[in-house]
């Protein structure tokens, strides 16, 4: 039974990390004309209010987009998300926040596909509402993860893939290795983001080294922790790692972390850019 709603942790200042660095990511893609798709395998309810129960009862967003929504000396590398977020609040009151596949659907254009999962009842309705009669999105009730290889290689050949679990299930990160290892052998070109938290720095770790062993090259691990490691019990930081990241994005993620540590971390908290499986790997992994 799932229980995770992402209501109560939308515009988190993991939600940040997350939104700030897929979007560049779709920018990326966009430098060419031809057609690409994004496929979300835990897309969640699409947009969500702070006015509601869940925001209302953890106020998370308050550590999060509420730091930085109307900023006046934001990086470039924030500005297309921040517009996305300000574009769903018209007033001067931050009451909206656009999840991913709303933000997605603000920043691709009309050539450009959506494939939407998500599990839970509620969230899948609320979904299938926002984007009802919406020929660019399709939003289907299922696993993301085990139906993700039938979507895989896309038509357009071009693609970035979303995989941002709520780590509910205590055999969620082997079922995650096994889902992208699987994924990357049917499509190897395909710009893969997943999402991942720092609750328990041991179990991140072993999760990262099998990801790092699992033979799939060109991984770069983006990370922003905004305290200490703690003890396990509660999310301390969160990280993006990409295979196959659109060029530029480590040096851009360089530029933005420190303005995100900034912002929601008082300058305390630490981050890392760091090739996880390095380029110069795949060069060598070719010549061999
Ligand atoms: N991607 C969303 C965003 O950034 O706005 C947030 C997604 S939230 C972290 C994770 C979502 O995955 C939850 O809504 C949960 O119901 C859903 N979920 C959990 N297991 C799933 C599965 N196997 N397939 C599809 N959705 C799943």
């Amino acid at each position: 039974m799932l229980s995770y709603r992402h209501g109560f942790h939308a515009g988190n200042f993991a939600d940040v990390l997350k939104h700030s660095l897929l979007t560049l990511a779709i920018n990326a893609l966009k430098q060419k004309d031809k057609p690409f798709v994004y496929i979300d395998t835990h897309a969640g309810a699409g947009k969500y209010s702070f006015k509601s129960e869940f925001a209302q009862k953890t106020g998370e967003y308050q550590q999060g987009i509420a730091k930085l929504w109307d900023s006046q000396d934001a990086p470039p590398e924030l500005k297309d998300y921040l517009s996305a977020v300000r574009a769903e609040n018209t007033g001067r009151q931050l009451v909206r926040y656009p999840g991913s596949p709303q933000l997605v659907k603000r920043l691709v254009r009309q050539q450009d596909r959506l494939v939407l999962s998500e599990l839970h009842s509620s969230d899948v309705e609320a979904l299938q509402q926002l984007f009802a009669g919406d020929k660019q999105i399709s939003v289907s009730k299922e696993d993301g993860l085990q139906t993700l290889t039938k979507k895989l290689p896309p038509i357009q050949k071009r693609g970035l893939i979303l995989i941002d679990p709520s780590y509910e299930m205590r055999d969620e990160y082997k079922k995650i290795i096994a889902a992208l290892t699987t994924a990357y052998k049917h499509f190897a070109t395909g710009v893969y983001a997943l999402w991942y938290p720092v609750i328990d720095r041991t179990a991140t770790e072993n999760f990262m080294r099998q990801l790092e062993q699992s033979g799939i090259p060109r991984q770069l691990r983006i990370e922003h922790c905004i305290a200490d490691d703690g003890p396990g019990r509660g999310m301390t930081g969160s990280g993006m790692l990409f295979i196959n990241p659109p060029w530029q994005l480590d040096s851009q993620a360089e530029a933005l972390l420190p303005c995100l540590n900034q912002a929601l971390a008082d300058g305390r908290g630490h981050w890392r850019v760091e090739w996880q499986v390095p380029e110069a790997t795949v060069a060598s992994a070719v010549r061999n």
